[in-house]
């Protein structure tokens, strides 16, 4: 169902990397992560943007969205909060052109001031 793109990086992925995976889609941890836990939510199709993605591949994205939140909250309870995000176009800071979603969770006290979150796309902006 899924055509592999020999140079791209995530569709390379060996499922052993999987942390948890649907019929659509996959999880794994981002190897430079943000926080510790940050995961990245992967179709199993190649595409590169967010928004070309099937209803069926969102919800499964979804899905396991919700699972890995459930899943790092179960496995570290310092994580009170979460970053959840896509970045779709080079213009946005999208680096891999593979779909991804990353799930960035968070902890009261790991950067001084939270405030506006992913606001901070833009430096000078986050904090209104
Ligand atoms: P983007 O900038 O495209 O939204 O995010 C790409 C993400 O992929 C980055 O957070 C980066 O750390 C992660 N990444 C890049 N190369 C690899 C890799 O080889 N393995 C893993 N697990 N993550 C990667
Ligand atoms: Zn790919």
């Amino acid at each position: 169902m899924t055509s592999k793109v020999s140079d791209c990086i995530f569709c390379n992925i060996s499922p052993d990397q999987y942390v948890t995976e649907n019929d659509l889609a996959f999880a794994i941890r981002d190897g430079f992560p943000v926080t510790k836990g940050h995961t990245l939510i992967i179709p199993k199709r190649h595409l590169a943007d967010y928004f070309d993605l099937t209803a069926e591949e969102r919800i499964a994205i979804a899905a396991l969205a919700h699972e890995c939140r459930s899943d790092l909250m179960k496995s570290d309870p310092a994580i009170d909060g979460f970053n959840i995000g896509a970045n779709a176009g080079a213009s946005a800071g999208q680096t891999v052109f593979h779909v991804h979603v990353h799930l960035i969770p968070r902890r009261t006290g790991d950067t001084a001031e939270p405030r506006g979150g992913v606001r901070g796309v833009i430096p000078g902006k986050q904090n209104y």
